[in-house]
């Protein structure tokens, strides 16, 4: 399952206007991974995409209702419907379970990603992403 400690005080997020809200559990997700999937880089805009995997029953959502889009059949993306955050991702596959974007926590750094998904299309140039020249803001205009 997992190697992840029990967080010692509970995680919370939400989108980036705070009209939805959630709280995970103490308990460990039972799964994190960077998925690299090309439906997860649609939904959100970006080249990967980290989730934690919850019991539905689990995570404590609060605030406004969250619009529904199936990106695929039988696959269901949540998102707010005021800001346009996506958060979650269910499926018929994972019947019971939820998956977090840990992007739209608000201590991301706390759940690492413990694995890549979806690797086969990934997109090429994450890979040598991480040795780019890095500014600590914006890079310097010419
Ligand atoms: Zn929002
Ligand atoms: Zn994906």
């Amino acid at each position: 399952m997992t190697n992840s400690p029990a967080h010692p005080r509970p995680l919370e997020g939400g989108c980036q206007c705070r009209a939805v809200r959630f709280r995970l559990p103490i308990q460990p997700p039972l799964l994190t991974a960077l998925c690299h999937c090309r439906s997860c880089r649609r939904a959100h805009s970006a080249p990967a995409v980290a989730w934690a995997l919850y019991a539905h029953g689990d995570v404590a959502f609060s605030g406004e209702p969250m619009q529904v889009y199936e990106s695929s059949p039988g696959a269901r993306r949540s998102f707010c419907a005021r800001c346009g955050t996506a958060l979650s991702f269910e499926a018929d596959y994972l019947p019971g379970l939820i998956d977090i974007a840990i992007g739209s926590l608000d201590e991301p750094a706390r759940l690492p990603p413990q694995m890549h998904s979806w690797d086969e299309e990934r997109l090429p140039w994450l890979q040598t992403a991480v040795a780019l020249p890095r500014h600590a803001a914006f890079p310097p205009m010419a």
